[in-house]
């Protein structure tokens, strides 16, 4: 392809996989160099929840633009820090009884996770952080401890210490509940499981294949951690800012997380925004103990405090939410079952996953996608799993539009795939 290949590095993975030059995108739809319209169930992996340069947020980022308003201040206080703390905690903390303090941390989730592994452990005094099967919170090397992929692991080239791995709901089985196993293991003194600093948790795993929690599960899990004396941490870095219908994909739990880690869609425009939010007897920190350049960039709390007054002061957006969601899912169940009987449906508001449980069919399914239009990516361990994760600003035509090549495209997937005797 024009341009990146031989001069960036091989490292690069999604423009291989959605090899075209992307120069323009509104909402649901990217534009390529050629005049391409694409239509995006990817959103910049959950980082564009509100779809492509959302012009009512735009407005408000070019508007502080053109005013010489400060954009780079390290921590210092601005009045865009100032407003999006206030309105974060008017328009989403106070009505859902919640009360947290904000840290904002470097700008990848990645740095965020790093963060609250460390408080957790400066708080409690111990090591352990207990994180779960096909979990995935980001690549630096005290978030990959915690992540279960073995292809991120390997490479890190260090011993990855300080986690332990307890498998997620479900992944026993339908009869296995794993919180028991959980319980089991921390009040037994000779199971050789050290007490832990954390239990680090994402209530649907995104990257791991769209394994949802139910309700009871988290429950236990909160409670355990609160039995053990561990930080209760939920990663809602893909699944937070709405992905799963609430605002906190814990909302339906009724959980009330230690911690809770924001990032990807926290800004509404794709702008590199992370922070953490801590229970106020759990600020542990001396001043500047964790620090980073780029700590709330005021452009990415501006776009974040615009989107947050504009989805979020009543309940219509998570409504609307919930209704598409249903649609997607149902869509996607009956797509599943007049093509096969091996296909599974999994998910939560508009995060879904489209279970192959074949490689070669999802990795044929989106490549004959992309060359029909759509961007649509895989996850799971064996990147068997279709990942849908549309704006949540997209409208029933695009929607349905973006469904239709999905299915054709799966049907010839199917084809290719017994074509070559597997
Ligand atoms: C993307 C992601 C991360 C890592 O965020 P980066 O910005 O890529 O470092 C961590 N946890 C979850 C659940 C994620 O989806």
């Amino acid at each position: 392809m024009r341009a990146v290949e031989g001069l960036e590095s091989k490292v690069r993975s999604y423009s291989r996989s959605f090899p075209a030059v992307f120069s323009r995108a509104r909402g649901s739809i990217i534009l390529t160099e050629n005049g391409r319209q694409m239509i995006d169930f990817f959103s910049g992996a959950g980082a564009l929840n509100y779809g492509h340069n959302n012009h009512r947020i735009k407005a408000a980022i070019t508007e502080y633009l053109a005013s010489d308003a400060m954009i780079h201040g390290l921590d210092m206080a601005t009045p865009a820090r100032i407003e999006f703390l206030e309105t974060f905690n008017s328009v989403i903390l106070e009505g859902r009884g919640l009360q947290y303090r904000y840290q904002f941390t470097g700008p990848t989730g990645a740095n965020a996770i790093e963060a609250a592994l460390k408080l957790a452990r400066k708080v409690t005094g111990r090591q352990n952080i207990i994180s779960f099967t096909q979990g995935y919170h980001g690549l630096s090397l005290g978030a990959i401890a915690a992540t279960g992929n073995r292809f991120y692991r390997k490479v890190s080239g260090v011993s990855l210490p300080g986690a332990t791995f307890m498998p997620y709901d479900g992944y026993l089985g339908p009869g296995v509940d794993t919180a028991d196993y959980v319980r089991k293991l921390l009040m037994d003194d000779g199971s050789g499981v050290d007490s832990p600093a954390a239990i680090l948790v994402e209530t649907v795993q995104g990257e791991g294949g769209i394994n949802v929690a139910s309700k009871q599960w988290l429950q236990s899990i909160q409670a355990i951690a609160k039995e053990f004396g561990a930080v209760f941490i939920v990663d809602d870095i893909q699944m937070g800012c709405g992905r799963t219908s609430e605002f906190f994909s814990f909302e339906f739990a009724a959980l009330s997380p230690d911690v809770v880690v924001l990032s990807k869609s926290l800004s509404g425009y794709g702008l590199p925004l992370s922070m953490l939010l801590i229970k106020e007897e759990l600020d542990a920190w001396e001043p500047g103990e964790h620090t980073g350049t780029f700590r709330g960039n005021n452009l990415a709390l501006v776009s974040a405090t615009a989107a947050i007054n504009m989805y979020w002061r009543c309940t219509r957006f998570s409504e609307e939410i919930r209704r598409m969601g249903e649609l997607l899912l149902r869509r996607l169940e009956a797509i599943a079952s007049e093509h096969g009987n091996d296909f599974a449906v999994r998910g939560r508001g508009m995060a879904l996953g489209f279970d192959c449980q074949m490689t070669e069919v999802a990795e044929a399914t989106t490549r004959r996608a992309f060359e029909k239009g759509l961007i649509v990516e895989r996850c799971g361990p064996d990147d068997q799993v279709v990942k849908f994760l549309p704006a949540l600003t997209i409208d029933f035509e695009t929607l349905n539009r973006g469904l239709e090549i999905f299915e054709e495209s799966l049907i010839e997937a199917v084809t290719e795939v017994r074509g070559k005797g597997c």
